[in-house]
């Protein structure tokens, strides 16, 4: 066992506070990584406040890992002692189910295992990246190609990358296509980036006039103010496809309705309270859909990794301290993030 310094919370209501943790000793097909860096998602502040009901305590968030290999198992193949690697949001599932067998293990027949909060499912409790060192099957291990100057800016890649590449894949974002992107967060930024990279048109839509110029920098095409009717009305009928990340309830019609005939919303923020049901006439008028999807599978994950490397794409980060995590918790409620938190582990 190795003893590790973690950061976490013990109920829904204390703020995070410094914990030790085990580790287990790496088995045959395990990577102990000296953890570097970890992004800071919105599913950490939902998880730590039990926001989704289903917590466990104590409970260290933490699923955007970037790290150093630090020892492997006898039978690990892919990886050695020194190389960066990255955990997202899974480190274990069935494998035999048909989804891990097509690679969708997110959406594991079983219930994969979280890399925090793995009895979600059912089994032990797992500890998240909020600590300076994790073990991880290797099968579950990404291998980053990014150069290690660029290291923390890759971890949010992890949970907030893979989380906007699978559902622009699965909708087929690209040339020809009108994406829009709701919300200039964490999620919504790479999103952003990623439909702008596959060569979509992109419009961002936000709910804050001050993000409109950095929407732009980051890659948008158009800029749509959403607390704005006029400009909501200019985009009736517009779009391929949404991706929608707002973390709190909403009214979905506002959107829908920028859809073109047979256009796609696709629901990525999972908010504490359901959204209000949106009006049917919406839906079939137009043979609209509105799905879900939850981040993606390991190859796929590796894809995104490879893709961004392959494109400059990192995300763009405010580096902080670990006893800052509070403070941000409190500042990604007032969408005041731009546009992920990183922290530096070092400083646990
Ligand atoms: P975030 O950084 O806090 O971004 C959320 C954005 O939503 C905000 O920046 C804001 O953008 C917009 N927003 C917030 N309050 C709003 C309101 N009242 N009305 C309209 N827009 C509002 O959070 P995140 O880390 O990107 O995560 C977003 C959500 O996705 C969370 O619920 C998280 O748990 C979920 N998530 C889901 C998956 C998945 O697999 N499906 C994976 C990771 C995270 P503007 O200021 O631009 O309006
Ligand atoms: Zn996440």
């Amino acid at each position: 066992m190795l003893q590790t310094k973690a950061y976490g919370a013990l109920d829904k209501h204390s703020s995070l506070t410094n914990l030790e943790i085990e580790r287990r000793t790496p088995n045959a097909d395990d990577v102990q990584i000296q953890i570097l860096y970890c992004g800071v998602c919105h599913s950490d502040l939902h998880t730590a406040r039990n926001e989704w009901k289903s917590t466990q305590y104590p409970c260290v968030p933490g699923h955007e890992i970037v790290g150093r290999v630090t020892a492997i198992g006898d039978k690990v193949q892919h990886f050695k002692i020194g190389d960066l690697v990255g955990v997202g949001c899974m480190v274990d599932s069935c494998g035999t189910c048909s989804s891990c067998a097509e690679g969708e293990e997110q959406y594991c027949e079983t219930g994969f295992t979280g890399t925090y909060n793995g009895p979600v499912f059912g089994g032990e409790n797992t500890h998240g990246g909020y600590s300076q060192a994790i073990v991880v099957k290797e099968s579950f291990v990404l291998n980053i190609k990014h150069s290690e100057e660029q290291l923390a800016s890759v971890a949010p890649l992890l949970c907030a990358g893979i989380t906007l590449y699978s559902p622009l894949r699965h909708w087929n974002a690209g040339t020809n296509k009108k994406v829009g992107i709701v919300g200039l967060g964490g999620l919504g930024h790479m999103g952003v980036k990623l439909a702008r990279a596959m060569g979509s048109h992109v419009v961002l839509f936000t709910t804050s006039p001050s993000k409109v110029e950095d929407g732009k920098k980051l890659g948008a095409h158009e800029v749509c103010v959403s607390t704005d009717a006029n400009q909501m009305q200019s985009y009736l009928n517009q779009l391929d496809l949404i991706i929608n990340t707002v973390s709190v309830p909403h009214d979905l019609n506002a959107y829908l309705q920028l859809l073109k005939r047979d256009g796609s919303m696709v629901l990525v923020g999972a908010p504490e309270e359901p959204h209000p049901s949106p009006e049917v006439f919406n839906l079939i008028f137009k043979r609209r859909q509105l799905a879900g999807s939850l981040i993606g599978g390991i190859a796929e994950t590796q894809e995104m990794l490879d893709f961004c490397a392959a494109n400059n794409i990192v995300s763009e980060i405010e580096l902080v301290p670990m006893d800052y995590i509070n403070t941000a918790y409190e500042r990604m409620l007032k969408n005041d993030v731009k546009y992920r938190f990183v922290i530096d582990i070092k400083t646990l």
